[in-house]
């Protein structure tokens, strides 16, 4: 199986703020390329919360087993270091899980994301760890009359599943005490919820799986992954010889066929603000605790430790097939810019912008993450977080390692690696399908934001992926 080029990440031009802040403050260290042939018990291609922490999953099960994380650049330089640093698992996101796969596993779903909360919360305010870990649950505003139209489902279906201490509806008032903008006008409050600061979180994994005594080598991309008993990991100096494999290349995953046929690309674009202590002080925002509005692509956000806010938009453009190197999902200027729209809009004080970046996200049609094995082989993987990765990853490393050491246990059962998933259209009608219906949501939230009427054709067209029974483009 030949696999993709990582997504390029060496490009301090698009280095997120929290790399920047990372290098700025600490040393970066790199570990050796590999350049000979090595034997392995578990091979893993790529070192990023998804590869560390199942390296750091296997250890703790099977201490004795002899892994090797292969990165192509430095490990956690990928996405796991470029995100929004919001952390939670999946009570939010009930309401569609319980119309895709039914109550119980529902709720299995969102019980294993506290697990992972609590492994992650026990890492993070570990000593010596300082990743700005932050725990005052997780904001859901909603900024015009359609997303306030959503909130009652959430509230509804907690209660029908006998779970209502996790969510509780916030009025005007008490929303404007926690965070005062002037576009909140309803909002729903998730007692879990935390923020982190990503790259000091990814560097503090990768220090953890060195102590650990798992071998990392950097600046190594592997080419392709042959597989047999034992599978052969080849990468343009040397290779490991290996029992099992796990991909953990992140939107590179798409590269297998069944992954490939469940999975699309999207892109994210944050903005990070100047610092601004006072400003926060004065709109009540107090806490570092994460945000986001209730449109289909949403504005996510979080206050930062030392006074900033990031805002960041999930309407990036879409990618072609699994060709996640192209350069739009890394850089374009208009989601940039709704970025910093949002920032404007949402805290007219703070919108002066130190730094913005852009990256991939690799999107399932219901938007949870899949760990399998590719047909017939020991090449396992994970993939599809959507977006919501900081937790996600911590279950990716509980499940990878049940998968690996072949444990039935509530992680190799549970629906992350059980279930059908829903294939997207065929490319080219994937792409020009869903960059006609994703520009035709963005004008529709545009305008409800705006407060003004939806344009009549944008509305029609963003209504076909409900008509045609596919929930992604669902709003
Ligand atoms: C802009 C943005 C904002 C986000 N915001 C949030 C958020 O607020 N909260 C949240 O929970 N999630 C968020 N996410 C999602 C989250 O960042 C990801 O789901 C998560 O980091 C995925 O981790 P990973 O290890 O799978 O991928 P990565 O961190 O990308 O790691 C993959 C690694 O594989 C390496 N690699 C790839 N190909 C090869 C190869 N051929 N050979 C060797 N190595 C290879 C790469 O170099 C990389 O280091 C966001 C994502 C983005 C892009």
């Amino acid at each position: 199986m030949d696999l993709l080029p990582a997504v390029p990440a060496d490009d301090p031009g698009n280095f997120s703020w929290w790399q920047l802040d990372v290098r700025a403050t600490s040393k970066v260290g790199i570990k050796p390329t590999l350049d000979r042939k090595i034997d392995a018990d578990v091979a893993i291609v790529g070192g990023g919360f998804t590869g560390l922490w199942t390296a750091i999953a296997l250890k703790e099960r099977s201490p004795k087993l002899r892994i090797v994380v292969l990165d192509a650049y430095r490990c956690g330089d990928g996405a796991s270091s470029r995100n929004g640093g919001n952390v939670h698992g999946y009570w939010g996101a009930l309401p569609t899980l319980i119309s895709f796969y039914g109550a119980d596993k529902a709720l299995e779903a969102a019980r294993l994301g506290t697990l992972a909360q609590k492994k992650l919360r026990a890492f993070a305010t570990s000593k010596p760890n300082d990743v700005w870990w932050v725990e005052e649950g997780y904001l859901r505003v909603a900024t015009s009359e359609a997303q306030k139209s959503k909130l009652a489902a959430f509230i509804t279906v907690a209660r029908e599943l006998g779970v209502p201490d996790t969510v509780r509806r916030v009025g005007k008032s008490d929303l404007l005490s926690l965070c005062n903008s002037p576009k909140f006008e309803e909002g729903l409050f998730f007692s879990e919820g935390a923020t982190v600061h990503p790259a000091r979180l990814a560097a503090a994994v990768r220090e953890k799986a060195i102590q650990l005594g798992i071998d990392i080598y950097e600046n190594t991309p592997v080419i392709s992954v042959q597989q047999g008993s034992p599978c052969f990991v080849a990468t343009s100096q040397g290779g490991v010889t290996a029992r099992d494999v796990v991909l953990a290349n992140y939107t590179g995953t798409m590269a297998i066929p069944s992954v490939g046929r469940t999975t699309t690309l999207f892109s994210s674009f944050p903005a990070m603000s100047e610092r601004n202590e006072l400003e926060l002080e004065r709109i009540g925002y107090k806490a570092a605790r994460g945000i986001a509005d209730l449109r289909m692509f949403t504005h996510y956000f979080r206050r930062t430790r030392d006074g900033r806010i990031l805002m960041g938009t999930g309407s990036g453009p879409i990618g072609f097939g699994n060709n996640h190197s192209a350069a739009a999902l890394r850089r374009d200027e208009p989601s940039l810019e709704r970025a910093k729209i949002g920032l404007r809009r949402f805290f007219p004080g703070m919108s002066a912008v130190v730094s913005t970046w852009g990256f991939p996200i690799e999107v399932t049609s219901d938007r949870l993450p899949y760990f399998g094995t590719a047909a017939g082989t020991r090449i396992h993987y994970g993939s599809g977080y959507s977006g919501h990765g900081v937790n996600a990853t911590v279950i990716a490393g509980e499940c990878l390692a049940s998968i690996v050491l072949g444990e039935k246990d509530q992680w190799s059962n549970s629906v992350f690696c059980n279930r059908t998933r829903v294939n997207f259209p065929l490319e080219p009608f994937r792409y020009v399908g869903g960059s006609i219906i994703r520009n035709a949501i963005v004008k529709c939230e545009d305008a409800q934001d705006a407060g003004l009427p939806q344009p009549l054709v944008a509305r029609g067209i963003a209504e076909v992926p409900r008509m045609i029974g596919m929930r992604i483009g669902m709003r």
